[in-house]
């Protein structure tokens, strides 16, 4: 038995005994405009949590090896491919990783070619394998002219990473320095601010009348800083760009329930085995797609907003990306899901590790309808 057979196992078993609904909403199936699947056996174990839930998903490039060209694109989708599992109705969208010296052509032949749907800026170091990331955002303004007259779109994780900018404020200086002129050099380009975690962020794509827009993550509507660095080190909830304070998770609540369009999903669920996580020097990401609907559905509830819950997972997304809406729905039954403790990898050694997921053990309060 792998490992995501297993997971399917205890989520069916808490479904079943947990079977006390009350109340129930049916949504257009929901799409994950920003996640990690990573590749080899996590990549097998992961991928049925997203692909069960999702009908589409952009993927991302920074795999150790980055995606950077038309070929890599393509290998890496067929991976995607060959393991989604029989029943599950899933296409992945496919990245490209910017770096400092990619040609304009890559970007105009896999966009031309059907295989390249957007591509990712990641300033050099900024996250999870992107030492190959950009260095000078205005050189490769080539790229993004390219990428602007043939409708590409530009995603981005909007963080400096110069070494004098404390970390938690790495993304309203991004917004400053390095946004601001990047929409005016570019006015024609489509922008998605990925995975937002301030009010100033908030408040700049909200005021912003031009092709931008916003991915908001289940997990900074639910934690502050707090759960990371109160009460001990809590690896587990350390992700980048990392939670803010309180005020900064309310604004992100305010924007993700506001109904406003330029707002949608995007998990930036990224798995790392539990060595990865607890380490000298661990590694940024949050587990998030198991549970990724369920928490957003509990958030919009506690919000009052329900009724708001479809057009930010499944409306608002491929409005902004010029696709049709999923023919398909989903139903979330309001009834307590106790979240597993944790995934099973196994490695193609057959050695077995585990990867922790958001809400880990905790009680949520909507469980999906299958
Ligand atoms: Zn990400």
């Amino acid at each position: 038995m792998n490992g995501f057979r297993s997971w399917d196992l205890i989520l069916s078993t808490a479904e079943i005994i947990l079977n006390h609904s009350t109340d129930r909403i049916t949504i257009r199936q929901p799409d994950d405009w920003h996640v990690h699947l990573r590749d080899g056996a996590i990549l097998e174990a992961v991928l049925p949590s997203t692909s069960r839930v999702f009908h589409r998903a952009v993927v991302m490039p920074n795999l150790n090896s980055p995606i950077t060209s038309l070929d890599k694109a393509v290998a890496y989708r067929k991976q995607i491919e060959n393991l989604i599992p029989k029943g599950h109705d899933f296409k992945p969208l496919m990245t490209l990783y910017l770096t400092d010296d990619i040609s304009p052509d890559i970007i105009n032949d896999g966009f031309n070619q059907g295989e390249i749907f957007a591509a990712k800026l990641y300033p050099a170091n900024s996250t999870t394998n992107s030492s190959s990331g950009v260095t000078d955002i205005k050189a490769i303004d080539p790229l993004f002219a390219m990428m602007e007259s043939i409708g590409m779109p530009l995603l981005i994780h909007g963080e400096v990473t110069d070494p004098d900018v404390d970390i938690f404020d790495r993304e309203a200086i991004f917004i400053e320095r390095e946004l601001i002129p990047l929409l005016s050099r570019h006015q024609g380009l489509r922008v998605v601010l990925e995975h937002i975690t301030t009010k100033d962020a908030v408040q700049f794509v909200e005021d912003f009348s031009g092709n931008l827009a916003a991915t908001i993550t289940p997990h900074h509507l639910h934690i502050n800083r707090n759960a990371m660095l109160a009460n001990g080190f809590r690896s587990d909830f350390y992700c980048l760009p990392v939670a803010k304070r309180e005020l900064h998770r309310l604004a992100l609540r305010r924007a993700a329930t506001s109904g406003k369009e330029c707002f949608f999903l995007g998990t930036d669920s990224a798995p790392h085995v539990r060595g990865a996580k607890e380490s000298a020097c661990g590694c940024a990401g949050i587990f998030n797609a198991p549970v990724a609907l369920q928490s957003y559905a509990e958030v919009f509830d506690e919000e009052d907003a329900l009724d708001r819950l479809e057009g930010f997972t499944s409306l608002f997304g491929p409005k902004f990306y010029r696709l049709p809406i999923n023919k398909n729905f989903i139903s979330l039954v309001k009834q307590t899901y106790i979240v597993p403790e944790s995934l099973d990898v196994i490695n193609h050694d057959n050695s077995i590790e585990r990867i922790v997921p958001f809400h880990a053990s905790k009680k949520l309060k909507w469980t999906l309808s299958v």
